[in-house]
């Protein structure tokens, strides 16, 4: 029989899974430590635990880290990581340091590819391949501390490949871990999770408690525009949409953020910025403008650095808080929606 894969599992989990074996339930807390802090994946290590029980783990479990395929480096310091899963599949993390500030973000995957099919987006032309598992979501932040140390990253983000509301339990599974003293440690208003809609989700989110930052994907201020664009506004119309982020809002004490891609002849218009004004109206929020990056084969265009700061000088006085973003390793397509799992992007070479 194949031995289980222990990395993912929650506290809790390991603390249920050692009064099983008739084991103390701090035991669970000592082998979370290990797995989650020291990065220990070898039970021969774990020299806090006795030797008999160091060997009854090592009969049945495992500590399976992800395995790295290839990785490339932007010229704007922006690194991308695509991991080969145990079945094969690709999925892509991204870091993107911010020197000026002193911190670096990481985006991470929920999903191998990705059901929804926004119309702008790399990763929504592969498909679903599946969702990730709880130790493939964590293990990604994982790699990086192994690689980089602890401090590699500040800020976590649910951007890269997938939708983490589809994921639902793994995701929850997964913020639990990072968000314990005992596990990643990372502080709630360091993590976002970001997606294009999953209304009912947005609001059972927010009834956990987390208080994790809540990001929509938004792109577009009307419901007829809105479903051009991505699909998934077809099941979760705006109005009931924009209901769940105020929820969300509410709930958290917290402000949320809208994240608009700016397409060029499609939203980026006066009649855009009013429509979007008048939708976020009363919401503590901020908006994230950032120009589409195109995608071979997709019929979009970036808009002109023109055009991107007249919208957002446009809709600065009319929100509450708007931030132009600028656009990070595109030469090595790891910005936002470029995600698609191609080993060569644009002539990248990536190292092993
Ligand atoms: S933008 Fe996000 S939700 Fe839409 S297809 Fe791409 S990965 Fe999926």
């Amino acid at each position: 029989m194949p031995k289980e894969n222990l990395l993912g599992y929650t506290r809790p989990q390991l603390e249920s899974m050692f009064a099983e074996m008739g084991e103390k339930p701090f035991r669970g807390r000592q082998l979370y430590k290990w797995i989650y802090q020291v990065r220990q994946n070898d039970f021969a290590a774990m020299t806090d635990l006795s030797r008999p029980l160091r060997d009854r783990l090592a009969e049945r479990f495992v500590i399976e880290p992800l395995q790295l395929d290839h990785r490339a480096r932007s010229e704007d310091g922006t690194e991308k990581f695509l991991f080969r899963l145990a079945d094969n599949h690709p999925v892509e993390t991204v870091l993107i340091p911010d020197t000026e500030r002193e911190r670096a973000t990481v985006c991470i995957s929920s999903q191998a590819g990705c059901a929804l099919a926004c119309r702008f987006c790399a990763t929504g032309t592969m498909g679903l391949i599946r969702d990730l598992t709880v130790g493939e979501i964590v293990g990604q932040l994982l790699y990086l501390r192994h690689l980089y140390g602890n401090d590699c990253f500040s800020n976590v983000v649910f951007m890269g490949m997938g939708e983490p509301l589809n994921n639902y339990q793994n995701v929850v599974d997964s913020l639990q871990i990072m968000l314990d003293e005992l596990g990643l440690g990372l502080g709630a208003k360091r993590i976002t999770v970001s997606t294009s809609g999953v209304t009912p989700k947005i609001r059972k989110l927010a009834d956990t408690g987390l208080k994790v930052r809540l990001a929509l994907s938004l792109h577009a201020a009307t419901q007829e525009k809105r479903v051009r664009i991505m699909p998934i506004a077809e099941t979760f119309g705006l109005e009931k949409l924009i209901e769940s982020v105020r929820y969300y809002a509410n709930q958290t004490r917290d402000r949320v953020t809208f994240e608009y891609v700016l397409i060029d002849g499609f939203n980026d218009t006066m009649d855009d910025v009013l429509a979007l004004s008048r939708l976020i109206e009363g919401i503590p929020c901020k908006i994230n403008v950032l120009a589409y990056n195109p995608v071979p084969g997709l019929p979009f265009e970036r808009p002109t650095d023109d055009k991107v700061d007249w919208f957002g000088r446009q809709l600065y006085p009319r929100a509450p808080a708007v931030t132009v973003r600028k656009s990070r390793g595109r030469d090595i397509d790891a910005a936002c929606g470029q995600l698609a799992a191609r080993k060569n992007g644009r002539g990248v070479v990536y190292e092993s």
